[in-house]
């Protein structure tokens, strides 16, 4: 049997995302947009959006895009840009509109971003100054031709040589103003007879750790649900939140862009991360809680410049993305007693969570798990070698069903049938427990798992481990080829400072591991002393890579 969340209200079927958050959502849900009193904040150059201004300027410049610039529901725009209040105004005119919103890395490169756009026949590019190079470079059409798609500028910044003025939202807005109240466009419709359930609202990419990132089709409904599941089990009134997570990630779209207008949620942005500057908005504007990831709770914990803040006020950290480390959370539980770790579990195809921890079991006695299913939302557990399902308690595959649950792969038919199951479950790929209190623990992802003489190794247990090692200040392992063995597992290692890079510590680190692990588990494929573990934006360690490294290493 599956465990199943609290109940949940049925999903309406028959409105719009957009028009749910902003119009038609009752008392329970949210503040009425009128009524609301928050809005974004900008922590690097203090500019503050109210939510009612920002639900004006959507509609004007979804009027300008709309009328002026032919946009039709259901055609896509694109976002490539850096968090900023902009990137917020630009996407919900857009979801206005009933367009397909493509949220994309703000870090692609112009290769990636050619195959994206192209993929998702994106009509409207959004960009802004650190992107406008490579989505210059990535129309590859013949010298002097124009790309399928118009280019708007987010921060006023051109885009490619060409000398003219960019076209920015700030422009859009103002069009959409002047042409007066008779012109504005209302926001697009569910079609009658149809569900929302079947019409795309989002384009979202996962963060591609285990091969090529997938296109993620997100319906309006995924979007309603997972506000109103979030919705059951926050407090209300919630204090002022720092959000670092990138808008394009799962996390960022629906926790940092869609949640705090409904909860009429004060957000302080961050376009760019230092833990000076983080550290500084956490103060200048109150924030009690902080939307962080693992690699930044870390450094809440290692990093000195902490001590000169008086930070006192913080009531609640929220993580997910990537495991979190034993080790640092009882380092918070030291440094931070008074506030609650709350975890989240899901991912892009999942259009954000499916489990968190509730309000009231935030503690960090908890937090080596990651929460209870939201409302609504079954999980069950499978076993991998046999594929039945298995009880709560063992571990296994965690298979996951509710309204959430995304509509497929873009395009990719075939991946889509191997993920998704005909009775509505959504493969996660991730290996874990449900625990008969539907307390859920992730173990790692199955792709992960090290291989050795049959037996399964999980790098998180070792990294875990090896970030008990008073000299280690970050670890990743991966498994590299053994002839004997199949797998072994080998470990890269950040120590924390004056330790020598030595023959020596390394064998203490593998003494270490040994004196705490089964035998097959030990580094037998060595351990590498590096400055820093690679991570992506969302906090993800970057496996892949160190894989690749190695084989280039070992080729030569
Ligand atoms: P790809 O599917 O392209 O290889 P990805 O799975 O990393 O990349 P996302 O959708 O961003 O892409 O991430 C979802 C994954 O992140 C989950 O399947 C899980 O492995 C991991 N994850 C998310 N939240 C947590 C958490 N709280 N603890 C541990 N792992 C988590
Ligand atoms: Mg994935």
């Amino acid at each position: 049997m599956p465990y199943s969340g609290i109940h949940l209200d049925p999903v309406p079927q028959n409105v719009s995302a957009y028009t749910w958050l902003f119009d038609a959502r009752d008392a329970r849900h949210g503040t009425p947009i009128a009524h609301s009193r928050n809005g974004i904040r900008d922590a690097q150059t203090g500019r503050h959006l109210p939510y009612r201004e920002l639900a004006v300027q959507t509609m004007h410049a979804a009027t300008a895009l709309t009328s002026l610039h032919g946009l039709k529901p259901q055609q896509t725009v694109a976002i490539l840009a850096s968090n900023s209040i902009n990137y917020k105004v630009a996407l919900f005119a857009a979801e206005h509109v009933g367009a397909i919103v493509t949220v994309l890395p703000s870090a692609a490169l112009a290769q990636d971003i050619t195959h994206y756009l192209s993929a998702s026949s994106a009509q409207i590019v959004f960009y802004d100054r650190g992107t406008a190079a490579e989505v210059a470079k990535a129309w590859t059409g013949p010298a002097g031709s124009q790309p399928p798609y118009k280019l708007f500028s987010l921060d006023g910044s051109p885009c490619g040589s060409g000398g003219t003025a960019p076209y920015t939202l700030e422009q859009l807005v103002t069009e959409g103003e002047t042409r007066g109240s008779e012109a504005q466009v209302p926001a697009w419709r569910v079609p009658t007879g149809q569900s929302n359930k079947t019409i795309c609202a989002f384009l979202a990419f996962s963060s591609g750790t285990t091969g090529r990132p997938k296109a993620v089709m997100i319906s309006h409904h995924n979007i309603i649900a997972q506000m109103m599941q979030v919705r059951l089990i926050v407090p209300d009134h919630p204090g002022p939140m720092l959000g670092i997570l990138p808008f394009y990630h799962i996390t960022g779209l629906l926790q940092l862009i869609h949640l705090p207008v409904m909860m009429d949620q004060e957000l302080v942005l961050m376009a760019q991360f230092d833990m000076p500057s983080m550290l500084e908005a956490v103060v200048k504007y109150r924030c009690e809680e902080l939307w962080l990831v693992p690699p930044l709770l870390i450094r809440m914990v290692s990093d000195d410049i902490v001590q000169k803040y008086k930070i006192d006020f913080i009531r609640q950290f929220n993580t997910g993305a990537a495991p979190l480390p034993p080790q640092i959370i009882e380092k918070l539980a030291v440094m931070y007693p008074h506030v609650a770790l709350r975890q989240a579990w899901g991912m892009t195809e999942s259009c954000s969570c499916l489990t968190l921890t509730p309000p009231g079991l935030a503690t960090y006695a908890n937090a080596a798990m990651v929460g209870k299913p939201v409302p609504g939302t079954d999980i069950k557990i499978v076993n991998v070698a046999t594929g039945e399902e298995a009880a709560l308690g063992e571990e296994g595959e965690l298979w996951a069903r509710g309204p959430q649950v995304t509509m497929g792969y873009l395009n990719a038919p075939e991946e889509t049938r191997k993920t998704y199951t005909p009775d509505g479950y959504l493969r996660t790929g991730d290996l874990g427990t449900v625990h008969p209190d539907g307390f859920v623990a992730i173990h790692d992802r199955i792709k992960e798992m090290i291989k050795v003489r049959g037996h399964g190794v999980a790098p998180a247990e070792l990294e875990d481990a090896l970030l008990g090692h008073a000299k280690v200040a970050d670890a990743a392992v991966i498994g590299i080829p053994h002839d004997y063995s199949g797998e072994v597992p080998r470990a890269y290692v950040v120590t924390v400072s004056g330790v020598p890079h030595s023959e020596a510590t390394a064998h203490e680190l593998e003494q270490h591991i040994e004196s705490l692990k089964a035998r097959y588990m030990r580094l037998a494929g060595g351990v590498e002393f590096v400055d820093a573990i690679p991570k992506s934006a969302a906090g993800k360690i970057l496996r892949k890579m160190l894989r690749a490294q190695y084989a280039e290493k070992v080729k030569t």
